[in-house]
């Protein structure tokens, strides 16, 4: 899936919104357009993923998209042609199919597996695994970014801290595509949960299971579309031969809304459809059949770090939960940790556009007092993601989100990365340390300020 078509208000352009409230995008007489012949209004403006300027409109709005390729036919024409395909499943996407079906997670994840592999699906897997990884990495570079912070060299420390969450492919398109250079540095260098896991399947299990990366299809779940546009960026798609053969390490996203697509073409009864045992190789499940991982319905980034630099930095081991302070609004708080009466640690959950553009002028003037923070597009954060299933007749969006929050939480026992057995297993056999050289390789990236080429264009209309 590379190119969509869409017809575009120019409008729209400038102004980014949350993924989870796309906005309709027709060709309408707006601003430039009007002067535009008209041969030209009629005709559809053809853009690639790559041009989304992550206003999330045109990937969010169904109905006024047509993508050359769905991802579920897509998926479906890959099964049974010889690629073992393996799908790796958000904890947020099995909150919101839960909550839809009236089950538990654990449920869903059972019956989720009896259904791909009954199309031919090899494996299913969970991102919770692949977050602890992500997890590991963003604490180890807190911390350099932190030491390098208060070293004397007054250049280097400019842009190390605050370290911004890399997980949320809204905002990463929103910072590279609008923000450019200046923010970029502040963006932790970690991989998201999505891409880890995409690195460990077709670099390390690959290998374990003889098997050529290319002859994997990797399909994840997901609850945005964002994560479509993540997963096609050149960062992560790879070279294997001079013919041209690549590779990718996700090649291709559903969101939770194609899966119940999927049920539903299939008329499949999800409810009384067998439970089967699930893959724990690179799933956080334990040996009782419990999920188990991080506090925090969107990554637990802010919270993880949180705790590792109090312990490592100042020794403070935090027992329970952290204490997050609600500021303007329920999108955004912040968790300080004070040492001989100076705060030495200030973090912020930063969700939603409105939040994120307030906090991102503060840094550009040098006044962001944060050391830390985890920045989410979607107001509420993941479980709020655009390719979530919507509420039901008569249930408002907010009363759907406390559900969500109730099904992921209660369901899922708290547990550290850093004590994951899986993911202690993947730093023996392949990565070495935390921020090793091959940790860096397979799972950091890099940001790059983007041109706005589409935007460019229609101004020149
Ligand atoms: S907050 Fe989560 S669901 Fe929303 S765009 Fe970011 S990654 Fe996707």
């Amino acid at each position: 899936m590379d190119k969509f078509s869409a017809t575009l208000r120019i409008g729209d352009l400038n102004d980014y919104i949350a993924p989870s409230q796309g906005c309709v995008i027709k060709t309408e007489n707006v601003g430039k357009a009007r002067t535009a012949p008209k041969e030209v209004q009629t005709e559809p403006v053809k853009i690639s993923l790559k041009d989304c300027l992550a206003c999330s409109g045109c990937v969010t709005s169904a109905e006024t998209v047509m993508l050359e390729k769905q991802s579920l036919d897509e998926f479906l024409l890959n099964l049974n042609k010889g690629k073992a395909v393996i799908v790796s499943l958000s904890p947020q996407s099995r909150a919101s199919l839960a909550v839809h079906f009236g089950l538990t997670p654990i449920q869903v994840f059972g019956k989720l597996t009896t259904l791909f592999k009954s199309l031919g699906v090899r494996s299913v897997f969970d991102t919770s695994s692949s977050r602890d990884l992500t997890l590991i990495e963003s604490c180890n570079e807190f911390i350099e970014r932190y030491k390098q912070s208060i070293s004397t060299d007054d250049e280097k420390s400019k842009s190390t801290l605050p370290m911004i969450s890399s997980s949320c492919p809204g905002w990463i398109c929103y910072a590279e595509k609008t923000l450019g250079s200046y923010i970029l540095p502040y963006i932790s260098s970690v991989k998201s949960p999505q891409q880890t896991i995409g690195a460990a399947i077709k670099n390390h299990l690959c290998q374990k299971l003889s098997l050529r990366p290319e002859d994997v299809y990797h399909v994840t779940v997901m609850p945005c579309y964002d994560k479509k546009l993540e997963a096609v960026r050149d960062d992560f798609v790879f070279q294997v031969n001079s013919d041209g053969e690549r590779f990718a390490e996700v090649d291709s996203v559903l969101t939770t809304g194609d899966v119940l697509d999927l049920i539903q073409s299939r008329s499949v009864d999800f409810t009384a459809l067998e439970e089967s045992p699930v893959d724990t190789l690179l799933s956080n499940v334990d040996e009782k059949g419990h999920l188990y991982g991080v506090a925090g319905s969107s990554g637990g980034y802010a919270d993880t770090t949180f705790r590792y630099a109090a312990k490592v930095l100042f020794g403070k081991e935090i027992e329970g939960p952290l204490e997050f302070k609600t500021l303007r609004n329920v999108d955004f708080r912040e968790v300080i940790l004070e040492a001989n009466g100076k705060v030495v640690l200030r973090f912020a959950l930063c969700y939603g556009f409105r939040n994120l553009r307030n906090i991102v002028t503060k840094i550009k003037s040098g006044k962001c007092e944060y050391h830390f923070l985890e920045i989410m597009a979607c107001p509420s954060g993941c479980l709020n993601g655009g390719g979530q299933i919507k509420p039901k007749p008569g249930q408002s969006a907010k009363d759907l989100i406390q559900l969500l929050e109730t099904a992921y939480s209660e369901n899922m026992l708290v547990a550290n990365p850093f004590e994951n057995p899986r993911i202690k297993r993947l730093y023996s056999e392949w990565l070495g340390e935390p921020g090793s050289e091959k940790a860096k390789r397979h799972l950091h990236t890099e940001y790059h300020p983007v041109v706005k080429s589409i935007s460019s264009q229609l101004q020149n209309w």
